[in-house]
C-alpha cells in the first residue's frame, strides 16, 4: 500500500483573502526543501461541479492543469511555489463531490440505505483526500471558505475524522486567521482570532498551528495571549506579516521555525532545508531598480484576481530582465471610444490578454493595429492571438469585416471559427479545447528564439481556432505561422515578422512560469518591451 503518508490541513477563519492559498503553497515549499515528496489539493465548498462556468468577477482566474481541469486558482500557487503538477484531482468542489453520489445513488451502490452527509458525503470527501495516499510523504490539503460557512460542515468533518483515523503523529492543523491592527487605540486585536478557534473547536478540531496574519509581526504577549485562549502552543502562533512579493512568505515562515515544528509533530526527521533558490529569487526582486510598464488591453481591467497568473508571468518575467514589470490597465472599449493615438501612444509593449464575449472586441482591434503599425512589441494570448488574426485578415489581407464566429455570426470571413471533432482535439466532452497540446515550432520566429525549442507543450481553454480555409491567404499576405498542434495542423502561434516583436498564442503561457522557469515568451517580450524603452528597437 505504499508509503505513509501524513496530512496537513490548512483552513482559514474571520474572513477570505487572507491568502490562505499561499500559505498552504508556502508550506508545500517548505516541505519540499526538507526533501519530501508532497500532494496538494484544495477542496471548495461551493456547489458548482467546477468554477469553469463562473463568472471571472465572482472567482477569479479559472487555472487549467496540464489535464484539462478547469480549477481554483489556487491550484496556481502550488505550481508556481512547488514542484508539483497539479491534475484533476487536486480540486473538488461540494458539487463534484454531491455529483459522484447522486450517480452512485442512481446507480443503486448504496443497496437500499439512506444516503447522509455523515457517513456517505463525508466518506467521498475522505476518499477525494486520500487521493494521494501512499504516493507521498505528505498531503496538503487546503480547505476553502472560511470557518463557520455552513457549506464547509461537511469537509471540515471529513477532516476531523481523518485526524482520528490517522492518529496524532500522521496529521496536523494549521488555522490562518487575522489579527488586525486598530490604529485609534493603537493596538493589535487578538478577538477574531478567538473566535474563529472557537468555531473550529466546536467541531471537533483542535488547531496544532495558528497563521496569524497581520501588518506587522506580532510581539511575544499577542502571540501567548492568543495561545492561552485559543489553547496552542505559545511558539505555534506563527507571525505571518504582510509582504511586498508573496514569494517572500516560505522564507518568513521558516524564520518563525513553521517548517521544523510541523516535521516535529509529525514524527519526521528534521535536516536544514534547502532553501537558496527562494534566496535567490529574493534578492534579485528586493535589487530590481528599474520599472518597466507594460500596457495591458483588456476588459476585467478593474479585477486584478482574474487574470492571477498573468501577472504571476509578468512579474516572473521582469525579475529575470532585472525590472520591475508595472502593468498599466486601459479598458478596450476606451480605446474605441478616444482613438488608440491618445491612449496608447506612449506604450513601450501591448499585452491583449485572454478572455470571453463581444464587449471591447473592437477596441482590442484598434490597439492591435496601433502596435503593428507603430512596431510596438505586441504579445496577444488566446483572445489577444484571435484579434490579432482579425486585424491582419482586415488591414493587411484586405478581407473586409473579417471576424471570428464567436463575434459575428455574418461576418463574410470568419477567420475564426468553431471545429469540432478535430482528431487528437476535444475528446474530453464539452466544447472547450482544454489542457496541455503539443505544439511544433518552426524557424525562424520568435517563439523558436524563445523557447529554444521545436516542440513544446502548453495549456489551452478556448472554443474557437484559426479557420484553416483562411490559412494560405493570411499566409500570402505575410502572416507567419511558426506553430502548430502536429496531430490536427491547428494554428497555435502567429507571428508578423515585418516588426521587432509581434506574437500571438493560441494557448494560455502563463499557467506554466514559475518564479525559478521564468515563461521563455513572457521574459522575451519583457526583453523587446526593455529594448524599446532603451530605444533600441
Ligand atoms: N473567447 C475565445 C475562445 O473561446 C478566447 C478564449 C480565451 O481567451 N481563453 O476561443
Amino acid at each position: 500500500m505504499g508509503k505513509q503518508t501524513k496530512f496537513i490541513f490548512v483552513t482559514g477563519g474571520v474572513l477570505s483573502s487572507l491568502g490562505k492559498g499561499v500559505a498552504a503553497a508556502s508550506i508545500g515549499a517548505l516541505m519540499e526543501a526538507h526533501g519530501l515528496t508532497i500532494s496538494m489539493q484544495k477542496i471548495d465548498p461551493y456547489l458548482n461541479v467546477d468554477p469553469g462556468t463562473m463568472s471571472p468577477f465572482q472567482h477569479g482566474e479559472v487555472f487549467v492543469t496540464e489535464d484539462g481541469a478547469e480549477t481554483d486558482l489556487d491550484l496556481g500557487h502550488y505550481e508556481r511555489f512547488t514542484t508539483i503538477q497539479t491534475t484533476r484531482d487536486s480540486n473538488f468542489t461540494a458539487g463534484k463531490i454531491y455529483w459522484s453520489i447522486i450517480n452512485k445513488e442512481r446507480r443503486g451502490d448504496y443497496l437500499g440505505k439512506t444516503v447522509q452527509v455523515i457517513p456517505h458525503v463525508t466518506d467521498e470527501i475522505k476518499s477525494a483526500i486520500r487521493r494521494f495516499y501512499g504516493e507521498v510523504d505528505i498531503s496538503i490539503v487546503e480547505i476553502g471558505g472560511t470557518v463557520g460557512d455552513i457549506e464547509s460542515l461537511p469537509f471540515l468533518e471529513a477532516i476531523r475524522q481523518i485526524g482520528l483515523e490517522e492518529g496524532p503523529e500522521n496529521v496536523v492543523y494549521v488555522h490562518l486567521t487575522l489579527v488586525p491592527f486598530i490604529p485609534t487605540s493603537g493596538e493589535l486585536k487578538t478577538k477574531p482570532t478567538q473566535h474563529s478557534v472557537k468555531e473550529l473547536r466546536a467541531i471537533g478540531i483542535q488547531p496544532d498551528f495558528l497563521l496569524c496574519r497581520s501588518d506587522r509581526d506580532l510581539p511575544q504577549e499577542i502571540k501567548a495571549k492568543i495561545a492561552l485562549f485559543s489553547n496552542v502552543r505559545e511558539e505555534n502562533v506563527i507571525s505571518a506579516r504582510d509582504v511586498r512579493t508573496i514569494y517572500e512568505i516560505p522564507l518568513n515562515f521558516h524564520k518563525e521555525g513553521l517548517d521544523q515544528k510541523i516535521l516535529e509533530k509529525l514524527h519526521l526527521p528534521r535536516r536544514e532545508p534547502d532553501l537558496r533558490k527562494w534566496e535567490d529569487f529574493i534578492r534579485k526582486v528586493k535589487n530590481l531598480k528599474e520599472d518597466l510598464e507594460i500596457t495591458m488591453v483588456g476588459k476585467y481591467v478593474k479585477l486584478k484576481d482574474s487574470y492571477k497568473s498573468l501577472n504571476e508571468a509578468l512579474f516572473h518575467a521582469g525579475v529575470a530582465n532585472g525590472v520591475r514589470v508595472v502593468q498599466r490597465w486601459v479598458e478596450a472599449e476606451d480605446i474605441l471610444e478616444q482613438g488608440p493615438e491618445k491612449i496608447l501612444k506612449d506604450s513601450l509593449a501591448i499585452l491583449v490578454p485572454g478572455g470571453f464575449g463581444e464587449r471591447g472586441i473592437e477596441g482590442m482591434i484598434r490597439a492591435v493595429q496601433f502596435a503593428r503599425e507603430r512596431k510596438i512589441p505586441y504579445f496577444g494570448i488566446c483572445l489577444g492571438m484571435q484579434v490579432a488574426t482579425i486585424e491582419f485578415a482586415r488591414n493587411v489581407a484586405g478581407l473586409k469585416r473579417a471576424n471570428s464566429e464567436e463575434f459575428d455570426e455574418t461576418s463574410p470571413h470568419k477567420v475564426l471559427i468553431m471545429l469540432p471533432n478535430l482528431r487528437g482535439v476535444r475528446q474530453m466532452g464539452g466544447t472547450m479545447r482544454l489542457g496541455a497540446y503539443k505544439c511544433k515550432i518552426s524557424r525562424p520566429s520568435f517563439a523558436y528564439s524563445a523557447y529554444g525549442k521545436d516542440v513544446i507543450y502548453e495549456r489551452h481553454r478556448h472554443r474557437y481556432e484559426f479557420n484553416p480555409d483562411y490559412r494560405e491567404k493570411l499566409e500570402k499576405s505575410g502572416l507567419k505561422i511558426t506553430g502548430t498542434h502536429p496531430e490536427s495542423g491547428l494554428v497555435e502561434i502567429i507571428e508578423n515578422h515585418d516588426h521587432p516583436w509581434f506574437l500571438g498564442c493560441q494557448f494560455h503561457p502563463e499557467f506554466k512560469s514559475t518564479p525559478f522557469n521564468p515563461h521563455p515568451l513572457f521574459v522575451s517580450f519583457v526583453r523587446a518591451a526593455l529594448r524599446r524603452k532603451k530605444g533600441e528597437i
